[in-house]
């Protein structure tokens, strides 16, 4: 006899991203650059004298008060957890649930759907426009739907364009008692779109940001929500105790002293972006999206999944995005060779 696991559970497969040892893996929207050195040495000196026999701080105290320094956001209102992703699990737990219901703008991030899964909440898809850009419509088919979360991925992945701040504030208005949920991983490559400014007027309203992408922390696994302290209060319910580890937490303080030189580096990856976007323009039959982001969606001529091995064949890892929008491939951000060598690879895999 075998265990029998959750009605449904062997029809989803699991969540992966391929890890490939290859010349320019350019799957993951990672930064190609490390901190720098002083920040391995100051979190090297830090975890030695940690009391590792000790749990950690439960309430992550000098952590969220280091992230309320940096955001001007109060500590209170401040949450962290392994990851983004965890973040949003516990959003999730904590405002869906059995007999509730979320909302998802697609194409969007695909986990947002799959946390419903996970959290046993029923998930409500609609869909963005031709331009992906979150309008009145979707406001209107919101309040339709009245769903207990909206999910709001800005910048968006993978189409990689940020959502107006007008229209989170619509859906904040429009469902003043549900969470609307504004998944800013991306926010730092382009700051000025971020929702946080409504947090305080919209206690409805959560931020969540990652140390993943622009903090160059991928390896960490820690993210945070910009929240109100009602929201705050409730995600300590469902936690696990101690669920981010000391020296979780000392990697972020740590990285919040070198933030400044974490955040000098992204005019060199938005440069990246910015040619990518530029090269992919003016290859006939191609379609390119303009991103606020560290990567670039794009449909090329011919087959993806074709072109996407092609270019694995020499050595280029990009995202087969095929699943959430029509052949489409995602390509990240990274450092000036990866993107010489996925240009030259994809110029062969077209024959131009
Ligand atoms: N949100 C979005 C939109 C993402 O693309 C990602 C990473 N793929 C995450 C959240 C999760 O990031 P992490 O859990 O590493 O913070």
């Amino acid at each position: 006899m075998s265990a029998g696991p959750r009605p449904g559970l062997r029809d989803v497969p699991a969540y992966v991203s391929p890890q490939l040892e290859v010349a320019a893996r350019l799957n993951t929207n990672e930064c190609p650059h490390p901190l720098p050195e002083t920040f391995f040495d100051e979190l090297a000196e830090t975890v030695r004298h940690l009391p590792l026999h000790r749990y950690p701080d439960a309430r992550m105290t000098r952590l969220r008060e280091e992230l309320a320094a940096v955001e001007g956001h109060p500590a209170e209102g401040i949450w962290a957890a392994n990851g983004s992703n965890e973040i949003l699990t516990q959003l999730l737990q904590a405002y869906g649930g059995p007999g509730r219901r979320a909302l998802v703008f697609e194409p969007t991030y695909l986990l947002h759907a799959r946390l419903g899964w996970l959290t046993h909440t029923e998930v409500e898809h609609r869909e963005l426009p031709a331009d992906f850009v979150l309008g009145d419509a979707q406001v209107a088919a919101a309040a339709d739907v009245s769903p207990n979360v909206v999910l709001v991925c800005s910048p968006n992945n993978p189409t990689g364009n940020a959502q107006p701040v007008a229209a989170v504030r619509a859906l904040a208005d429009a469902l003043p008692s549900s969470l609307v949920i504004v998944d800013e991983a991306y926010v730092e490559f382009a700051p000025q779109t971020t929702a946080l400014s409504l947090v305080a007027p919209h206690p409805n309203v959560a931020v969540v940001r990652t140390f993943s992408k622009a903090f160059a922390l991928a390896g960490v696994r820690l993210g945070y929500a910009l929240a109100s302290p009602e929201v705050v209060d409730d995600l300590q319910r469902v936690r696990l105790p101690y669920h981010v580890s000391s020296v979780t937490q000392a990697a972020g303080i740590t990285a919040l002293h070198h933030r400044a030189q974490a955040l000098q580096i992204l005019g060199a990856i938005r440069d990246q972006r910015d040619r990518i976007f530029a090269e992919l323009s003016s290859v006939q039959g191609m379609t390119v999206f303009p991103s606020d982001a560290n990567f670039v969606l794009f449909v090329p001529p011919g087959d993806a999944v074709e072109v996407w091995q092609g270019l694995l064949d020499r050595g280029v890892l990009v995202r087969d995005m095929t699943g959430v929008v029509p052949n489409a491939l995602r390509v990240t951000a990274g450092a000036e060779h990866e993107v010489d060598l996925f240009l030259r690879a994809l110029k062969e895999v077209l024959g131009r």
